[in-house]
């Protein structure tokens, strides 16, 4: 994905050469990789990937390259959920077939800024160990992201502290980690289940939770059909909030700290603004 091809080069800098195969303009969980795309996996130094179901797609792109080194255990993959927290992990074992995408626990744990630190480590120590000459560099560089990065993660912690607790609506369970970091919560989706679309009786139930506890926002995704998001604003006053969970997904989002700045940026618009008409 563009998220983690930018904390490759991030960290990589001069020395690695980054393509991704899920465009940021898609809903990363249903990409369809081309021919082209095995071979840019076969031939690939390094295949960073999610890890867990977010990309159930990636299993028959890797078993197309016939290439083991980038298959799950080889020395050229990297899961950058490992070593990651991971949030709504089921304790009973679910089926696919009851149209759930998210089997493993929440795969979308990338749009979590200590989470964006962890993944830049390990980018960082599987690097070395690929090109140990440049080892040092990889570690400066680690070091100039994280400069970056910190002062950011204290600043958007301080801007929404006031706002500590607020409670969104979101089509797909895309934001957990997001929320979690910022003392937010989604208790409903527009999705009934993560990958199946809003039925009436969804719609209706998100309509009664927004007008129960004067919810402010319904946070949407520009890749998802925006009918029934508009159909609950219009209903209940809510607005409509479009955010980034990949770099390039929206010019904003040119990269990984800017892409959370600005989703960061759209929430306390929306909270600000609706606090505003009340008053
Ligand atoms: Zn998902």
């Amino acid at each position: 994905m563009s998220t983690f091809a930018d904390l490759v080069k991030q960290i990589g800098g001069e020395y690695v050469d980054v393509s991704y195969i899920a465009s940021p303009r898609f809903n990363p969980h249903f990409i369809e990789a081309k021919p082209s795309d095995v071979v840019k996996v076969k031939r690939a130094d390094l295949f960073v990937h999610a890890g867990l179901d977010l990309e159930a797609w990636r299993w028959p792109l890797v078993d197309a390259t016939g290439n083991a080194e980038v298959c799950p255990g080889g020395s050229k993959e990297l899961d950058l959920s490992k070593g990651i927290e991971l949030l709504e992990v089921p304790t009973t074992s679910l089926t696919r077939a009851a149209g759930d995408i998210h089997l493993y626990g929440n795969p979308h744990y990338w749009i979590h800024p200590e989470n964006t630190k962890k993944m830049a480590e390990t980018i960082c120590n599987k690097l070395c160990a690929l090109d140990p000459q440049h080892e040092n560099i990889f570690h400066q560089n680690l070091e100039i992201f994280s400069n970056r990065l910190n002062p950011k993660i204290s600043e958007w912690k301080t801007q929404v502290k006031p706002y500590e607790g607020q409670e969104f609506i979101a089509y797909h369970n895309a934001w957990v980690y997001l929320m979690s970091f910022l003392g937010f919560k989604i208790e409903l989706f527009l999705e009934p289940k993560p990958g199946i679309p809003p039925t009436p009786k969804q719609v209706e139930l998100v309509e009664n939770r927004i007008k129960e506890k004067g919810i402010k926002g319904i946070i949407h995704s520009d890749y998802y059909p925006s009918n029934a998001a508009d159909a609950v604003a219009k209903a209940t006053g809510a607005k409509v909030i479009i955010l980034c969970q990949n770099v390039g997904e929206l010019p904003e989002a040119k990269d990984t700290i800017s892409m959370i700045d600005y989703n960061v940026r759209q929430l306390m618009t929306a909270l600000q603004q609706n606090g505003e008409t009340k008053s």
